[in-house]
């Protein structure tokens, strides 16, 4: 597979590999893989074993990555020009729709520790629940089709918890 891909799409392909990377897919699928395959082969000697065990890690977590890769590439290919790896965000736009005094009560088991031994620990928490209507401009690299995505957005902010005891 040869690409002939411009600076510009060089740098959110690299982008696309940090992620699929960070976001430990690669890492957690192929370690446990390699887990499993210690396990199972109980092959002798040990050192054996644990060289078995890296190949398969290595293996796996070269799969892995790809796979991650080849699907978050889809949402870097331009639908315009069929261009790959040529997205970018250009603008987000925030428009505040409201905020809403929230709360909550959670049951938080029974006090183990000598004083109160036996309360039940309620837990009240607090938080204002904020609510925004958010568009991301996005445009391709290769051609400068433009298009955006909007939706509504919640944040939780102003985060606080009590506890009482009954
Ligand atoms: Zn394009």
């Amino acid at each position: 597979m040869s690409e002939n891909l411009s600076a510009s799409q060089k740098k959110i392909k690299n982008e696309i590999v940090l992620r699929a990377i960070g976001s430990g897919a690669g890492a957690g699928i192929a370690l446990l893989i390699a887990g499993i395959v210690y396990f199972i082969f109980a092959i002798e000697p040990i050192f054996a074993r644990i060289g078995l065990s890296l190949i398969v890690f290595t293996v796996s977590f070269f799969i892995v990555t790809k796979v991650t890769i080849y699907f978050l590439s889809d949402d870097y290919q331009c639908e315009a020009c069929n261009a790959t790896y040529s997205i970018e965000l250009i603008d987000t736009e925030e428009v505040f729709l409201s905020a809403i005094p929230s709360s909550a009560i959670k049951n938080g088991g029974r006090v183990t520790s000598a004083d109160r031994e036996g309360k039940h620990i309620v837990i009240h928490e607090n938080w204002i629940e904020e609510k925004y209507d958010v568009t991301r401009k996005y445009r391709c690299v290769v051609c400068g089709d433009t298009y955006q995505e909007q939706g509504v957005e919640t944040r939780k902010t102003s985060f606080s918890s009590t506890k009482t005891y009954r």
